[in-house]
């Protein structure tokens, strides 16, 4: 192994006396880890072969009517209680969309059960998750409950989804046994195609549903990153913070530019906008400026359409309202941003209402909330008076420029040599775990693995995480850091 090693190793000419000492020492340490077990993956990370990356996942949208069992085939398809799952009507739930995984495929569950009954009525709000899934997701999974049939309800959402080109499954919920294939090949009658029989409730069925649901999702990238093609940028906040204040103030003074450059755009809801002399592509920005405020169920649409663009977006300008303390809303859209592992702009807008008491109120807010978030890049403006908008490019550059940062693996080893040197993991019972190597796997968001001879505790990790974040900049991405725990050979 050395040996071959050697052989395709050819030293670069350094110039950096630095950098060469970085290279030995990434040498050795590499040479070092062939004393341990080593799997596959391990060998095709060390080989500089990416680690899986967080692209924007394709979206299968549950819909129905109230009490079909969205929820129950949800829990079943995701493996696990949701956060909420709540009795009372027109109660925001917690999340709307959820990771899943089927078959190798990784996609995004969304839920557009939340807005159920209530003023507007069932049939109006079914109506509008139907349309709501429609636009937003790339399939559909349509759940009728097998025992009752279809109810009028029903009919008046398969109205809608004939409408729709993209692929919707026929379900047909609560077929518990064999005795109820019958009254689900009746959901033929529905001109919806195949119904497939199951049950959400004790798992009937629904590997061969999540088959065909998955076999449905388009297998192409959502978005092509063709080098040079205009940076994703989602515009997300609660209703009211000033989004479509922002983006007709970015459009108005630069004049949007909405035309088609080759192969940019590919939905016609998103528009591609200069800011500072460089394009970028607003996603849904059809979504913000239709302002839907009024009926019930509104907040719940805005949250859909918040987690679509997040998820198809590289950067999130998430924006908060500075006249007022931070609510659970903000918190949550940057929490998402957070896991979907974007970049992240923080724009504080409304500044020109912040008076000094506005200022301490969000300030301590800011403070008491966000500690988690202190990496994140911010600005203070006003969409209104177009107050420091002018600041929003450069932080958008800086932290998309961060996302994208490669830090080269001789460096990453030095970096880390000095850290636990200077501080060592602390001895667990007799052992000392040691960082035998590591490698940024990828890029957007910087992914770093660490191949180590035992568990490193939390309070380390999150001391490396920090003295990363010190020593290379990488303000407004958030970071990855995964530890493969590995023994040495012979041990077993
Ligand atoms: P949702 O309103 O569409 O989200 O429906 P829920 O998931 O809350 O389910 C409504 C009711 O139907 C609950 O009492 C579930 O336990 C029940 N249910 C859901 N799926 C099945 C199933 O496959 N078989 C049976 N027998 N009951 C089910
Ligand atoms: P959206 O729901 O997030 O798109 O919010 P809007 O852009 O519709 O703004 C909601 C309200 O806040 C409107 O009345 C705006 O005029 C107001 N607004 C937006 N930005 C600012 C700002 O910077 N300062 C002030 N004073 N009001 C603002």
């Amino acid at each position: 192994m050395t040996d071959d090693y050697e052989d395709d190793y050819t030293p670069p000419a350094p110039s950096d006396p630095q950098e060469s000492l970085d290279e030995v020492r990434e040498a050795a340490l590499r040479a070092g880890l062939e004393a341990y077990e080593l799997d596959e993956g391990d060998l095709a990370t060390l080989e500089g072969e990416p680690v899986e990356q967080r692209e924007a996942l394709p979206i299968l949208a549950i819909v129905g009517r109230p009490n079909v069992g969205k929820s129950t085939l949800i829990n079943r398809i995701i493996g696990r209680r949701l956060a909420v799952v709540e009795d009372t009507p027109g109660v925001t739930r917690d999340r709307v969309t959820y990771e899943a995984e089927w078959a190798g495929r990784d996609f995004l569950l969304m839920d557009t059960g939340g807005w159920e009954s209530g003023v507007t009525g069932i049939d109006l709000s079914v109506a509008q998750s139907a349309e709501a899934a429609m636009e937003l997701a790339d399939a559909m999974l349509f759940v009728v409950d097998a025992t009752v049939g279809p109810t009028a309800t029903d009919e008046k959402v398969v109205k809608l989804l004939r409408k729709t080109k993209k692929p919707v499954v026929l379900v047909a919920n609560k077929v518990d046994g064999p005795q109820g294939e019958l009254e689900a090949a009746a959901l033929w009658n529905l001109g919806l195609g195949e119904p497939y029989p199951v049950s959400a409730l004790h798992g009937r069925g629904v590997g061969d549903l999540l088959d065909v649901a998955v076999g449905a999702l388009p297998t192409e990238a959502r978005m092509v990153d063709d080098e040079g093609s205009p940076r994703r940028i989602a515009l997300v906040g609660r209703p009211n913070v000033g989004k479509s204040s922002l983006l007709n103030k970015l459009a108005d003074s630069e004049r949007a530019v909405v035309n088609e450059l080759a192969g940019t755009t590919r939905d016609p809801v998103d528009e591609l906008i200069e800011v500072d002399g460089e394009l970028f592509t607003f996603i849904d920005t059809a979504g913000i400026r239709r302002r839907v405020h009024l009926s019930q169920g509104a907040d719940y649409y805005a949250s859909l359409r918040t987690s679509a663009a997040i998820q198809r977006a590289e950067l999130a300008l998430v924006l908060l309202d500075g006249s007022v303390p931070l609510t659970e809303q903000d918190l949550r859209i940057l929490s998402e941003v957070v896991d979907a592992g974007r970049a992240i702009v923080m724009v504080v807008n409304k500044w020109d209402l912040v008076g000094e008491e506005e200022r301490f109120m969000f300030e301590r807010s800011f403070e008491k909330d966000l500690t988690h978030l202190t990496w994140a890049a911010r600005v203070n403006l006003s969409a209104l008076t177009g107050w420091h908008t002018n600041r929003l490019k450069r932080a958008m550059d800086e932290a998309l420029t961060n996302w994208d940062r490669r830090i080269s693996t001789g460096k990453l080893n030095t970096f880390l040599g000095e850290l636990v040197s200077a501080h060592p993991h602390p001895v667990r019972g007799g052992k000392q775990p040691k960082i035998l190597f590591a490698t940024q796997a990828s890029t957007r968001p910087p992914t770093f693995v660490l191949f180590t001879s035992g568990f490193l505790d939390p309070q380390y990790r999150r001391y490396i995480e920090r003295r990363l974040r010190e020593t290379f900049d990488f303000e407004g991405t958030p970071i990855h850091i995964s530890v493969r725990v590995r023994e040495k050979r012979g041990r077993r």
